[in-house]
């Protein structure tokens, strides 16, 4: 689970988070041979096929907290599945903090999960643009002050995802966003005005959120912008070359500006045990024993 592969976790949890880091770093390998065989950016391939060669955790042991401190990534968390689960679990907690925060001033406040998604297409660039082009209509619409589905609605954070449709096989780009309200949106008016601005689909889903367990609902926003298993390297490479420098996640009213108190500098200051962990080929990760358990 992506909670589970965040920011932080217990030592308990260090093996099958490790277990997790070396299944993506082999993806992102199979990714950068792909490139490197294609011809396709090589400097990027080499960068990809470098992430994550070596991983240092400090074990703040006081509290049973385990951070990934140290290691060399690549930053394409289009191409690269270790690099994704990273920036997933970072975007995952900021906004879960923001949310503790915003919900303790505004205590009316709910969230849901809203789901939008255009027809699928052979051409992802233009699909793309497509469902771009109408969240922000679609935002513009609230702004106006005409009447929208989304007028009760005072914050938002939304991220963009691309995968190939499973009847059609064409590409499919949606998009998860967490709307912030005292009340449910109306799905039934939210299909009719999605449906008049994108032309082509009325598919949306509205749904509540579990107060007890928000991260339950928020995790579908912050998962991957694409599905790395599920296909082939070619049609990452493509989501990559086709998406990069976009931006795929946005947010506005209430989530902006809120300033999370920053808890993460108090366990800085513990004793910890740093664990250093090394890609080896066909084996995952080991623990560098020469290099790990050093108590500091
Ligand atoms: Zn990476």
């Amino acid at each position: 689970m992506l909670q589970q592969d965040g920011v932080s976790g217990g030592i308990e949890e260090l093996p099958g988070r490790v277990k997790r880091y070396g299944d993506a770093k082999r993806k992102a390998l199979d990714v950068a041979e792909y490139m490197a065989g294609s011809g396709i950016e090589q400097r990027t391939a080499k960068t990809v096929s470098q992430c994550g060669e070596y991983l240092a955790f400090r074990h703040y042991f006081t509290v049973n907290e385990v951070r990934l401190h140290g290691s060399m990534l690549c930053r394409k968390h289009l191409l690269c599945p270790l690099c994704a689960i990273r920036r997933g679990a970072k975007a995952l907690k900021a906004y879960l903090d923001r949310w503790e925060v915003i919900r303790a001033e505004k205590t009316a406040l709910r969230p849901f999960l809203v789901t939008l998604t255009v027809k699928d297409g052979p051409d992802l660039a233009e699909r793309f643009r497509h469902l771009h082009k109408a969240q922000r209509e679609l935002w513009m619409r609230k702004h106006r002050g005409r009447g929208s589905s989304l007028d009760r609605v005072e914050g938002a954070v939304w991220s963009y995802e691309v995968k190939r449709g499973s009847g059609s096989g064409e590409w499919h780009p949606h998009l998860h966003m967490i709307a912030l309200a005292e009340h449910q949106p109306d799905a039934g008016q939210l299909a009719v005005e999605w449906k008049a601005i994108t032309g082509d689909s009325h598919v949306v889903d509205v749904r509540l959120i579990s107060q007890e367990d928000p991260a339950s609902g928020f995790i579908e926003v912050f998962k991957y912008a694409v599905k790395f298993s599920d296909q082939p390297e070619a049609d990452t490479v493509h989501c990559w070359l086709t998406l990069r420098g976009k931006r795929l996640v946005a947010s506005a009213g209430c989530f902006r500006g809120v300033n999370v108190p920053d808890e993460l500098d108090d366990a800085l200051e513990l004793p910890f045990v740093t664990l250093f962990y090394r890609y080896l080929h066909g084996r995952g990760y080991s623990l560098d024993r020469g290099m790990g358990h050093r108590p500091m």
